[in-house]
């Protein structure tokens, strides 16, 4: 009975599912922890200030010395962004292919990370062994080149996790997802798959890359003035198509955008990007061509108000501006929840008397596979057990439904919640628990300090502004020596408030003098004292509640 314990076998995220962002999934046996993809998110709304997301990974410090790996499918924020936060906590080897720990290095280096990592670099035909595990690859395609999905050998049968993929006939390098593997690794019997669930709701197949290569061609032949072209920074695929484009139309590229830049340098260093050597011109000659032999190629395609694009249309840009005449393709689509941003930006590109082309299929296409293709990745692997991960719930569900279409038991499909635990014991598999998740919050340069608190304040204040309220007590705290003054940022415009402020001030000094003349001498009572009587008062006359922040000094 001892040996089977030992090879109990848990299966777990701490990201990526019931969101999309910061996927991070984990292998646990008795003695040793496989970490698959380590992701960050771009905030909520209601998160204010907060620049990033990553998992709570509170577990994997309490157990880090059973980590014996990191395996990266490929390159993408949402895959790769935490792996700087973890490496700080963490020592374990990170292993992905070319491309992908071409984009990790930059990011660690950035980080000051880089000499630090055990970086170890693998490609679809490799065979490892992490820890206990023998681990091989399979290659997938997907909107940036050189992605991976991993299989995990366990004495109970496969574990299998496919990335992110989508089954393009027609790749634009050429690279197919391998399905001859993924039918061997299907009569090998597979234990568990874990999914990509992102367009489980999405009947079809999802279009080719190599559509949106005519679409783009297309608009290149026919746009008369400038070009600009904005698309996902790491969409390496879509770049070489715009590249090819002019190229072909004899028009030189000014590319603009600091991650768009870095991203098209390491992946012409490596290899996955090929360019005629005299397309690129400097952004600060573009003013002088032949708007007819220019391109330009930035980011900002979803409408984020930093934007290349974004400055550009706004005059704010240092080198470039959108003219009248100018044609601005949209090559990439608004991501859930960006759509306002996006839909801003286009209205005023058209104010400016730019043509703007977005939201068709031919210069968009996903790099997530549609339901058909989530068919066939089930119908090669045929699992015995199913998790649905990489998705939101509904769509962890919507996939979960395609595996019992396509003969998975329905109570061996596991919708998880991060943190979730499915334990397998002789091939059979039962939920067993949850280990801690959440996310942590990444603002600056703190990790994990920006809390619900800080978050309360921050909307408070983004909301009805805040008032500070400064006073200066004589050394015994029994008589005001100067003030109460009132300062406020954010709540209402002084000069017009001029007797709501006196007023308000009026009340503090009564509150301050009556509690004083009771010997109250706590400042932290005169303090919530002053709160009380303020905020009753403001709401009383405003309807609104600012932060009130009473500062009490002593001469
Ligand atoms: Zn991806
Ligand atoms: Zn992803």
């Amino acid at each position: 009975m001892a040996k089977q314990s030992l090879d109990t076998i848990r299966v777990f995220a701490l990201g990526g599912l019931g969101e999309l962002g910061k996927n991070m999934y984990v292998v646990e046996t008795e003695e040793e922890i496989l970490i698959i993809d380590a992701g960050w998110m771009f905030p909520e709304d209601d998160m204010l200030g907060v620049d990033v997301v990553i998992p709570d990974i509170s577990y994997l410090v309490q157990n880090k010395e059973k980590v014996r790996g990191i395996i990266i499918t490929h390159g993408h924020e949402d895959h790769i962004g935490a792996l700087a936060y973890i490496l700080r906590k963490i020592h374990a080897p990170v292993y992905g292919t070319k491309l992908t720990i071409g984009l990790v290095e930059d990011h660690l280096k950035e980080k000051g990370l880089r000499k630090k990592a055990d970086l170890r670099q693998i490609h679809g035909e490799s065979r490892i062994t992490v820890g206990q595990f023998p681990v091989h690859f399979f290659r997938v395609t997907h909107s940036i080149p050189d992605s991976v999905g991993i299989s995990i050998e366990t004495p109970q049968g496969l574990i299998v996790h496919t990335g992110d993929f989508k089954f393009d006939q027609s790749p634009v390098d050429g690279r197919y997802t391998d399905i001859d593997k993924l039918t061997r690794i299907g009569k090998r019997g597979v234990l568990c798959l874990l999914s990509d669930s992102t367009n489980a709701e999405i009947p079809g197949t999802s279009p080719s890359e190599t559509t949106t290569g005519s679409g783009i061609a297309e608009m290149f032949q026919e746009a008369h003035g400038r070009i600009i072209v904005t698309t996902f920074a790491s969409n390496v695929h879509r770049i070489q198509q715009v590249i090819n484009a002019a190229e072909s139309e004899q028009r030189k590229i000014a590319v603009v955008g600091h991650s768009i830049s870095k991203v098209m340098e390491i992946s012409q260093k490596l290899g996955y990007l090929h360019c005629p050597d005299d397309i690129f011109v400097d952004p600060s000659e573009v003013e002088n061509m032949d708007p007819e032999r220019t391109a330009v190629l930035c980011t900002g395609s979803q409408g984020e108000p930093m934007s290349a694009l974004t400055q550009m249309a706004k005059g704010s840009h240092h080198e470039l501006a959108v003219e009248k005449g100018d044609t601005v393709v949209i090559a990439a689509n608004p991501k859930a929840g960006n759509e306002k941003s996006v839909s801003r930006l286009i209205d005023f590109l058209y104010q400016l008397g730019a043509e703007v082309i977005y939201g068709r299929d031919n210069v968009h296409a996903s790099g997530h596979g549609y339901q058909e293709e989530l068919m066939l990745m089930l119908n090669l692997l045929r699992p015995a057990h199913f998790i649905p991960v990489h998705g939101e719930f509904r769509m962890q569900q919507a996939h979960g439904e395609l595996a019992e279409a396509a003969g998975v038991s329905p109570d061996n499909t596991f919708l998880l919640d991060k943190g979730e635990v499915v334990e397998f014991t002789n091939k059979k598999a039962k939920r067993s628990g949850k280990v801690p998740s959440g996310n942590v919050l990444i603002d600056g340069l703190g990790v994990g300090d920006v809390g619900n608190i800080v978050l309360r304040d921050r909307r408070l204040l983004s909301e009805d502004g805040i008032l500070v309220v400064v006073v200066t007590l004589n050394k015994k705290s029994t008589g005001i020596v100067s003030g109460p003054d009132i300062i406020s940022r954010g709540f209402v415009y002084v000069r017009e408030s001029e007797e709501l402020m006196e007023e308000a001030n009026t009340k503090v000094k009564t509150t301050l003098e009556k509690a004083l003349s009771e010997n109250v001498k706590e400042w932290s009572t005169l303090k919530s004292n002053i709160r009380d009587v303020l905020s009753r008062f403001l709401y009383e006359k405003t309807k609104r509640r600012p932060m009130i922040l009473p500062i009490i000094m002593e001469v």
